[in-house]
């Protein structure tokens, strides 16, 4: 039987990233040009026909489903990247209706978070499940929430915001004006400032990251610090995990999924995150969901993830 093929889009304020996806979730064919060397609607629109016709020459062989984009900010419903802070020229731009007009091909739209809860489905460890939710650690913490293997949207196509949701009243300042938001704690730099919380809080801190100004503290840098013994960046994966496992307990108290996929850099750290996470997640579950729902890492592999997330996104 002929493969079925989707061309995914992942639109980034740095660079354009684009793959041909086969049904099995092998990117056979992978393009990339400069987002911003792109400077008006009109020049990027076209960059981005021209370099999908140049994959879909490799997709001779097979059906062509069509065309996801995936962009922070892009909404599924209107089709649009809505007040995109790092792509002003692409603000507001019906992306669905000028590609599907130029390109002849149903064009799906959606933001990073939902791409990845898609992508876990279609590609991923979520093939076979009903249920699920997918949370990424990043800049910031994104979640896609999938029921009845349907992506939730709510009414204006922005539900899933598990990342700001509130878990310590009082808490950290959070990027969007609020206090003690999960993203303020699991995210990249919520890690960091869990670090730097628990340095200040120390009088004798001399370990490995001693030099490191705040500003130059990575989650990486304080895994490694960790895998070799480091103890307060052991204790801030503690904390982490910590803060995550109750994030997704609360998580289980709304939507009962079947599991929860964690991806995004700062997993890498595996098992220094994952067993407090797990840990914490036991403490603070329900007891009725005792037993009922997992945490695992995503299934996908870390450089294709968003484009298989990207070309999933034709199956909303
Ligand atoms: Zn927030």
């Amino acid at each position: 039987m002929a493969h079925t093929f989707a061309i995914g889009i992942d639109i980034g304020g740095t660079n354009t990233d684009l793959g041909l996806v086969r049904s099995d979730g092998e990117c056979l064919a992978r393009l990339n040009f400069s987002t911003t060397d792109c400077t008006s609607a009109d020049t990027f629109v076209d960059k981005l026909c021209s370099t999908t016709g140049i994959l879909l020459k490799d997709s001779d062989s097979g059906v062509l489903q069509g065309i996801g984009i995936g962009a922070p900010n892009g909404n599924s419903l209107t089709g649009c990247i809505e007040e995109a802070s790092n792509l002003p020229q692409l603000s507001n731009l019906p992306l669905k209706r000028i590609l599907e007009e130029r390109l002849h091909l149903p064009v799906a739209v959606g933001n990073d978070a939902n791409a990845a809860a898609l992508g876990e489905m279609v590609y991923g460890g979520a093939k076979d499940l009903q249920d699920f939710v997918t949370i990424t650690l990043g800049t910031g913490v994104g979640s896609g929430i999938v029921i009845g293997r349907r992506l939730l949207l709510g009414v204006h196509g922005n539900a899933g915001e598990v990342g700001h949701s509130i878990l310590v009243p009082d808490g950290r300042p959070c990027s969007c004006g609020r206090r003690g938001c999960v993203e303020e704690y699991a995210s990249a730099r919520g890690i960091c400032k869990t670090f730097i919380e628990l340095r200040n809080a120390t009088d004798s801190y001399n370990g490995m990251l001693d030099g490191i100004a705040d500003n130059q503290l990575t989650p990486k840098l304080i895994a490694e610090a960790a895998q070799q013994g480091d103890a307060l960046s052991i204790a801030t994966f503690e904390r982490t995990g910590y803060y995550l496992g109750l994030a997704c307990a609360n998580v289980v108290s709304h939507i009962a999924p079947q599991k929860i996929f964690l991806m995004g850099g700062p997993t890498q750290a595996g098992s220094l995150l994952m067993t407090p996470t797990h840990k914490s997640f036991d403490d603070n579950l329900l007891s009725i969901y005792k037993g009922q729902v997992e945490i695992e890492l995503t299934h996908l592999p870390a450089n294709d993830a968003a484009i298989l997330g990207a070309a999933a996104l034709i199956n909303l």
